[in-house]
């Protein structure tokens, strides 16, 4: 068989998953220089780049979302695909063991997670055959949040701000605008658009995540979708919802669009978002003995340009200090626009705790408490665990409880991303609460702030799920909804509609 290929395809997830290619990070340094210093954008692109160099620095995950592992593979005709499969899957372990992927496979009717990023359906692999002596694979790791913000249009159809999109392409351009601005801050902006015009439904979303593989700076080589993208670009950032959705200049960093024949009934056009965290690389092996040729999307002989030129995130001497846990009259002193930074004990909660919240006690007393939205990468050494990355999780999903979470336990301050919607904002003023927006992705960033881990409870959710209990130290966020019934992501969502309908309709 092939005796470095193992070695090869775990070369490959470790850099994937710790260092962003050239290209995307060329598109992110623009953004930084895009955004006047001191706004809201430009500090949450600082804490971007900081983490983005701290991340390959020390090789540790950009984003503790690790996502969905999406493997696309040429092979020559004739090349064990079933072992290659099975290597893949053994390597994608591996990868897990070390820390560099969170386990994100999670069983859906038992809700389980497998622990190792193997089960049904986790991780994708694509197989393909080609007449070149060379093997290919191709990786994207494409997380949970920006996943949530996908799209698919069924056209002709009413779209809010813009009204009727036909089967034009100016049609596929309302489509695509409409995906960004109701994606928000939710997928982490500033992000990229992969699009599929045509096929089926299913089709449709792969054709849409296959343009992702394509590099940022490249020219579409059919000449109509080339100006579609280009139009794209050209007016998407004026829909100011900016870095994190905090307003800003920058909200798009790219626009890859592909076309699929389509049944004459059907005229789908099919969004795939991802976030700035764009992790995607490339190795061609030696078909004899897998060991890797060259890589794609980088040149290793080229040094890693860092992104940050200065300090990175800095105080200007107006943030609060707090120590958890919090009084009513603390967080109702803070109001919108002010940066906190937090120390003492905090607890992780998401999804699974959430909702055993809505049927069970909780395991700590959680008044006055930090809860943060958070499923790390945790590594175990000995009997003490290591947080390796600790970036923030999109808040949304936990709209359904958070309200009642904040009530029933005298929760003071919910750390997410992306904002959270009207009966959250309700159960704030009502109960004396507010909502810290922490930037998303910056995992490296957030964890060297985690002095020690004190605990863990629920840890049978999976260590994504599980409530962790972490001391930190100086945890910068800023105050997004407050006690006042104020939401930034509310008037960024409302002053964007306004900018779509101009630049759209
Ligand atoms: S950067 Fe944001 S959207 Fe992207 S994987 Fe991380 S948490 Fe998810």
């Amino acid at each position: 068989m092939l005796p470095s290929f193992f070695e090869s395809v775990l070369q490959l997830i470790v850099r994937t998953s710790t260092d962003l290619p050239p290209d995307v990070r060329a598109a992110m340094k623009t953004a930084l220089d895009a955004e006047p210093a001191a706004t809201r954008s430009a500090q949450a692109l600082t804490i971007i780049a900081q983490n983005i160099d701290l991340a390959a620095d020390a090789e540790g995950a950009i984003c503790q979302d690790t996502g969905m592992p999406t493997f696309e593979v040429h092979v020559p005709i004739g090349a064990n695909q079933v072992w290659m499969r099975q290597q893949i899957r053994e390597a994608v372990k591996e990868a897990t063991r070390r820390g560099k992927l969170r386990p994100n496979s999670v069983d859906s009717i038992t809700g389980k997670n497998s622990g190792d990023n193997l089960g049904p359906g986790t991780p994708i692999i694509h197989f393909d055959q080609w007449e070149r002596d060379e093997i290919e694979v191709k990786l994207i790791l494409k997380g949970g949040g920006c996943e949530n913000t996908n799209a698919q249009y069924a056209v002709p159809v009413e779209l809010a701000h813009l009204g009727r999109a036909d089967r034009t392409l100016e049609g596929v351009k309302k489509c695509i605008l409409h995906a960004v601005w109701n994606a928000q801050g939710k997928g982490c902006a500033p992000g990229a658009v992969g699009v599929c015009i045509g096929g089926d439904r299913t089709s449709g979303y792969t054709h849409a995540k296959e343009q992702l593989f394509r590099t940022l700076d490249d020219v579409n080589p059919d000449p109509r979708l080339a100006e579609l993208e280009a139009s794209i670009m050209a007016t998407v950032n004026n829909l100011e919802i900016g870095a994190m959705g905090f307003g800003g200049k920058v909200t798009l960093i790219g626009c890859k669009i592909g076309a699929l024949n389509r049944l004459p009934a059907s005229f789908f056009v099919s969004v795939a978002y991802d976030c700035w965290a764009f992790r995607r690389l490339g190795v061609v092996l030696n078909a004899s003995s897998g060991a890797i040729e060259r890589w794609l999307y980088r040149d290793p002989s080229h040094p890693i340009i860092p992104m940050l030129d200065q300090a990175g995130f800095t105080r200007t001497g107006r943030e609060v200090a707090l120590r958890a846990p919090l009084s009513e009259a603390q967080v109702r002193s803070l109001h919108v626009g002010d940066v906190v930074l937090i120390s003492g004990r905090i607890f992780t909660g998401r999804d699974a705790v959430h909702s055993h919240l809505m049927k069970h006690e909780p395991p700590v007393d959680l008044r006055g408490s930090v809860l943060y939205h958070c499923g790390p990468v945790v590594v175990k050494e000995g009997e003490t665990w290591r947080i390796t990355a600790a970036g923030p999780t999109t808040s949304i999903r936990e709209e359904p409880y958070q309200g009642e979470v904040i009530a029933r336990y005298g929760v003071r301050a919910v750390i997410g991303k992306g904002g959270m919607g009207a009966k959250t904002l309700s159960a704030l003023k009502e109960h004396g609460a507010v909502y810290l927006n922490a930037i998303g992705g910056a995992a490296q960033f957030y964890a060297r702030t985690i002095e020690r881990v004190d605990g863990v409870s629920l840890l049978d959710f999976g260590t994504p799920e599980a409530m962790w209990h972490l001391t930190v130290n100086e945890f910068p966020a800023i105050v997004t909804m407050d006690a006042h019934g104020n939401s930034l992501h509310k008037d960024v969502e409302q002053e964007s509609g306004e900018h779509l309908a101009a630049i759209g309709g």
